[in-house]
């Protein structure tokens, strides 16, 4: 998983379909090789991450918020 901007892609889940750069209205999203990069003009609306069909792609929020409940689980295990 890399953070790129605000978002967190996942270079192992990508498929380099290239939907989420198509699909970015703000045409930020590009691949350098084999290397998504994004510009500042990033909406963070999220838009990329609902194409994409790997999964590859999320917003960093989402993530961390996830990261929490996950350990909000654990520690209520315990
Ligand atoms: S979050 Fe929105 S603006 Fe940012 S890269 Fe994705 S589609 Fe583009
Ligand atoms: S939509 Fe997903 S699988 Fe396709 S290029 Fe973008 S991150 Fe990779």
């Amino acid at each position: 998983m890399k953070k790129i901007g605000p978002l967190e892609w996942d270079n192992e889940l990508c498929k380099f379909c290239n939907l989420c750069v198509q699909m970015c209205p703000q045409k930020c999203l590009q691949f350098k090789g084999k290397e998504l990069v994004i510009e500042s003009s990033c909406l963070k609306c999220g838009i990329c991450t609902k194409y994409c069909p790997e999964m590859g792609l999320q917003l960093a929020k989402d993530s961390e918020d996830r990261k929490e409940q996950k350990q909000d689980t654990e520690e209520n295990k315990k």
